[in-house]
């Protein structure tokens, strides 16, 4: 049986590639801020995932966690993911996204001396490092640019990964762009268009109030994204970019939400306020996924509308079951 050990295992693309790996027969670790609090609630849902207390700030937790497990493949999803909140903690986000992935790679590169077999170390990345990147689409070649806090941490792990894969550890660092789902928290906007849709939709709000309209994101489905994490945990070692290679605008995303509750002249409904729009936001983010369709065989297999409506649905759900309690 193979063993993994995940970090981000509560967040929204840890708890599919815990669900995936479950599946396929691995035996399951988690690094969680407190075992104690999600145990029952993981117990129930995942009868053989192990919990284990620990931070990412803390050295002393990450090695409890990776020598207590020895694990066969370390998953690094752990980390502060909000763009607009790196602003408001640019340090604390360099410590958990940036630092603590030394720490891990260095204790992967010290097991694996230990035990001499093979060690798979696999970054959830991000589109972010490219910032207003020269090319589009982007690919693994695209120059590393970040322009925000969060994409500045997250460029320092993919430079480390890169420099531990070339030591010698099989470590991979996946370029995830922006992948969503009903796990999605509402601090993101594709969810806040969603349960705000849903919520207009049931009379329960009149408008949606969001930022600029025209920033363009290549959007995919989180379970494809957690599955392209595991498959490069199997693969040869590399960068690999993971992306639809299609890029909508937030107002596609708007449409196709209200689409999807049959609404079609949406407009009245949207109001803009300059405080949701960021100064330093990457205009044309898109990603090439060759690479990663050659090397791990990985497809997308949720098209743009599909995403927006099993959303939407989920939200209209939620809102009726509120209204039903
Ligand atoms: P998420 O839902 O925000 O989950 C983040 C996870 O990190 C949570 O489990 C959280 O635990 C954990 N965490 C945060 N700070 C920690 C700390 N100090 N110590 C230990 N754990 C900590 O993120 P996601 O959407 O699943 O994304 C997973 C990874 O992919 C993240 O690294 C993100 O930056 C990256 N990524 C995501 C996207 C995307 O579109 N979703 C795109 C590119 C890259 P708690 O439950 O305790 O808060």
């Amino acid at each position: 049986m193979k063993t993994a050990l995940i970090t981000g295992i509560t967040g929204q693309t840890g708890g599919y590639l815990c669900e995936q790996l479950v599946d396929a027969g691995w035996e399951v670790h988690g690094l969680v801020r407190d075992a104690d609090d999600l145990e029952s609630d993981f117990r129930g849902r995942f009868p053989g995932v192990t919990l284990h207390s620990g931070d990412l700030t803390s050295e002393a937790s990450l090695r409890n966690a990776v020598m207590g497990v020895r694990p066969g493949a370390i998953f690094n999803l752990g980390g502060l993911s909000s763009v607009s909140s790196s602003w408001k903690a640019p340090v604390l986000t360099g410590q958990v996204n940036g630092m603590a992935v030394g720490m891990l790679l260095e204790l992967a590169a010290e097991l694996r001396r230990e035990t001499g077999e093979r060690l798979s170390f696999v970054q959830a990345s991000s589109a972010e490092i490219f910032g207003v990147a020269s090319q589009v689409p982007q690919n693994e070649d695209t120059p590393v640019r970040p322009v925000n806090p969060y994409g500045a941490s997250k460029a320092y792990a993919h430079h480390l990964v890169g420099v531990y894969r070339r030591a010698g550890l099989s470590a991979s660092s996946c370029i995830l762009y922006n992948h969503e789902s009903p796990r999605r928290p509402e601090s993101f906007v594709t969810r806040k268009i969603t349960r705000g849709v849903a919520r207009i939709s049931a009379g329960l709000d009149s408008t949606l109030t969001l930022g600029s309209l025209d920033v363009k994101r290549d959007w995919g489905w989180a379970p494809d994204y957690a599955r392209a994490l595991a498959l490069a945990a199997e693969a040869e070692a590399g960068d690999y970019v993971i992306a639809t290679g299609t890029a909508h605008t937030v107002r596609d995303f708007v449409s196709a939400a209200f689409g999807a509750v049959g609404i079609t002249d949406w407009e009245p409904f949207v109001e803009q306020d300059p405080a949701f729009m960021r100064a330093q936001d990457a205009p044309n983010q898109v990603g090439d996924a060759s690479r990663a369709r050659e090397v791990l065989g990985w497809e997308p297999s949720v098209e743009f509308d599909e995403l927006v409506r099993r959303m939407v649905d989920h939200d209209l759900e939620l809102v009726r079951a509120a209204s039903s309690n």
